[in-house]
């Protein structure tokens, strides 16, 4: 038995790892890459295998970068079945037929460019239709319990604590009366974050492929986020201008509105106007809301000291669903807040008022969550002095903030931690570090063995490691 890296080798997207165990096939993730477009596109569209090929998907986490080329899969004959957690296929319908219509949409801008060309037009990596046959391919459970993937292969999900849903995957496999088990981190959180419960130790393993995303740096405190909202919404009340916050719809959101909770009812905000603006947003706090169980002891005390409050609802928050609510909130003149995706301002509602606020020195932008090389929230964040938003120049006369380390990633200390768990009885005989450039992946790994920890790969897109145990 061995396991191949097909994606998030060296990289952080498109996650993706191949499993043999005897004749079956089971894919880790299947990740959407994401990157320079053409590039993006050939590689999501051709697989390295066939789809039939494959016997089973386990998936760590709803995130588009995990679970975003399912449906390509799907076209590509994929049958089986895809295991996950119940909250992790709530969300992946979500995000996928988002997904779906981002594929869409770019595929039309990019058959008129083609068009004009006198090219023949190109179907969409996916489409609707692709992310409605895949879900009916989903089969979830609940956390802790073991259960049969295929034969040979038995999966157990542990909570990973990096958004809701998540999970690193343990794993027994059986081969020829040999048994070797395997962890996959898939992404991990870190220990008290609000909201979601921390990482789960793994305490037995023979292999470990774990994520390294943040593997050379230390977040900063954050203790300061709630700090930072207090001063910047009595700015904006004292200015009469609105506070933007572009923001993710699942996980960032929800945490913004958590804290804002707190700070209303703990009476140290004076009372404001804050909207969710993003139909996705509003779908997403509806899953957190019914899944409470998944959610940390400290969101569970909130809810039980007022058993009637909903910690995603307080006095003067509003969710806004429909597009022509949306545009009134431009009409606005008293200060408010408005919290609104995509959250690196490629796309969505936030644009809109990126284009109404921007402009105005009484305003603020807030950053809440990295911003990617070449998107817009990049630009504005660089202090470039100008911004295109739908094509026109505007200039950027708002006052531009960030909250600092909203990671959902643990980071250095946290990770060796962590792995140090895993690796306590001794039993790991290597560890594989994906989802990470290749330089915080060899500060990791020096560190890993600074600490007295088992040989470390840093594997290569296509590379094997065998799952075979040394008899000691
Ligand atoms: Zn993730």
């Amino acid at each position: 038995m061995h396991v191949q890296f097909w994606g998030a080798a060296r990289t952080v997207t498109g996650s993706m790892h191949l499993l043999m165990v005897g004749e079956q096939r089971i894919l880790l993730d299947c990740g959407l890459y994401q990157g320079n477009r053409r590039e993006a596109f050939e590689r999501n569209r051709d697989f390295p295998f066939a789809g039939s090929e494959i016997d089973a998907v386990i998936l760590s986490h709803a995130h588009i970068d995990h679970s975003g080329n399912l449906p390509t899969l799907v076209r590509n004959k994929f049958a089986g079945r895809i295991f996950c957690t119940n909250v992790t296929r709530e969300l992946a319908a979500l995000l996928l037929l988002d997904s779906a219509s981002i594929q869409e949409t770019d595929n039309d801008y990019l058959n008129r460019k083609r068009e004009q060309l006198g090219k023949e037009p190109l179907p969409p990596l996916y489409t609707t239709d692709d992310v409605v046959r895949t879900m009916r391919m989903f089969h979830s459970l609940g956390f802790d319990q073991w259960f049969d993937v295929v034969p040979g292969v038995r999966c157990r999900f542990h909570v990973a604590g990096h958004m809701l849903g998540a999970a690193i995957v343990e794993l027994e496999l059986s081969e020829g009366g040999r048994r070797v088990r395997l962890v996959f981190s898939g992404d991990l959180g870190r220990p008290a974050r609000p909201l979601l419960r921390d990482p789960d130790s793994v305490a037995e393993a023979d292999f470990l492929i774990m994520e390294g995303t943040y593997g050379d740096r230390t977040h900063p405190d954050e203790d300061n986020c709630d700090e930072v909202l207090v001063r910047l919404i009595e700015r904006a009340q004292r200015l009469r201008g609105k506070l933007v916050i572009p923001a993710f719809s699942v996980g960032r959101t929800q945490e913004i509105v958590y804290r804002l909770g707190g700070l209303s009812q703990s009476g140290r905000l004076k009372p404001i106007k804050i909207f969710v603006d993003s139909p996705m947003a509003v779908d997403a706090t509806t899953i957190f809301r019914a899944n409470m169980d998944a959610l940390d002891e400290e969101f569970q005390r909130r809810l039980l000291a007022d058993p009637d409050g909903d910690p995603f609802y307080f006095n003067n928050l509003y969710y806004v669903r429909k597009a022509e609510h949306s545009k009134k909130l431009n009409e606005l003149t008293e200060p408010c807040v408005i919290i609104s995706a995509s959250g690196m301002c490629e796309s969505g509602r936030v644009v809109h008022h990126l284009r109404n606020t921007i402009e105005n020195p009484d305003n603020t932008i807030l950053f809440s969550g990295y911003q990617a090389p070449n998107t817009t929230g990049r630009h504005i964040l660089d202090g470039n002095p100008t911004v295109r938003l739908f094509g026109e120049t505007f200039r950027v006369r708002a006052k531009i903030e960030k909250l600092e380390s909203v990671s959902g990633h643990a980071d250095q200390g946290e990770l060796i931690e962590w792995a140090g768990r895993v690796c306590q009885h001794g039993q790991v005989q290597r560890i594989a570090l994906v989802h990470c450039e290749m330089e915080p992946a060899t500060v990791l790994n020096t560190k890993l063995r600074e600490v007295g920890l088992p040989e470390v790969i840093i594997p290569d897109r296509g590379q094997i490691l065998p799952l075979t145990k040394l008899d000691r």
